[in-house]
């Protein structure tokens, strides 16, 4: 199993760094999660069009993380011969925002319909929704052939609900936190997994900035040693550093350079510790 790093940014512009998104492949078959700012561009930077894709999961509905649906939605559809739906998982609320995405294109859609003989209908996006529990229980599982793919839900509140999903094939387990603070159900899918990518910040940094919007940005997020403990109680093998507020510097020596973020995660961390760039590839073994 791999995981491509699409795009390591968050909502602050950033020339180097795309939108919230990465790609899980196992044996040829992908998964998309997440399609923030600049997706398919990096999916195209990585030799991967959205015709390829098995499935768009979403940990949830901030426009950094959906931005660029639509022009995933809209390239499989005029790439696909023919066009084949799109199955898309994420919390509820999810089909609200994929029909009203669909309304948005509605002209667009319907010229290509009027202008190609061969394009019938517009896309098809089926979606499912989950709260990312079983009964009581963390946890449910969302597709089982070979991948087995589970939601659990985070804690990103106001914003909810969201959700974490893990990957387990190979015997090999990839879990992709989203946006949260530690949580119940970043603990339940997170143990004994072989790889961790959590959305962390520098509170050190942040709470320095005289501004309360870019210091609200505290309240829901993991610090890089939230992030940290996280990944030791659950006995992870490598936490990946993404989506981080502010941006690392570029010069890894330097301040808010990335020796600096890696090493704030190894006061509380053991195992291996990544921030990679976009583009990145991780290969996930157990
Ligand atoms: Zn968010
Ligand atoms: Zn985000």
């Amino acid at each position: 199993m791999q995981l491509v790093m699409l795009g390591t940014g968050s909502p602050i512009p950033d020339p180097n760094r795309a939108g919230a998104a990465q790609a899980v492949g196992v044996d040829g078959r992908w998964f998309l999660v997440d399609a923030g700012r600049g997706c398919v561009m990096r999916m195209a930077a990585a030799a991967l069009g959205p015709a390829a894709i098995e499935r768009l999961l979403l940990t949830h509905l901030h426009s950094d993380h959906v931005t660029d649906v639509n022009d995933v939605v809209t390239t499989r559809w005029i790439q696909g011969f023919p066009p084949v739906p799109l199955p898309v998982d994420g919390p509820p609320g999810t089909a609200a925002f994929i029909a009203d995405t669909l309304r948005m294109l509605g002209t667009d859609i319907g010229w290509r319909i009027a202008h190609h003989d061969d394009l019938k209908a517009g896309p098809e996006v089926p979606v499912a929704e989950t709260d990312g529990r079983t009964g009581d229980g963390l946890g449910a599982v969302v597709l089982d052939d070979g991948v087995r793919i589970t939601a659990a839900p985070t804690d990103h509140r106001p914003v909810h609900p969201t959700l974490a999903w893990r990957f387990d094939a190979d015997g090999a387990s990839v879990v992709l936190g989203g946006d949260s603070v530690p949580c119940p159900g970043l603990d339940h899918l997170c143990a004994g997994a072989d790889v961790y990518v959590q959305t962390v910040v520098r509170d050190d940094l942040i709470s320095q900035v005289p501004v309360p919007r870019f210091v609200d940005v505290l309240d829901y997020h993991s610090t890089v040693a939230d992030a940290a403990r996280t990944a030791a109680r659950a006995g992870v093998g490598t936490l990946v550093l993404n989506h981080c507020v502010p941006a690392p510097g570029v010069d890894p020596a330097g301040p808010n350079g990335s020796d600096e973020w890696l090493a704030l995660a190894a006061e509380h961390f053991d195992g291996e510790v990544l921030l990679p760039d976009d583009g990145d590839r991780i290969a996930v073994r157990a």
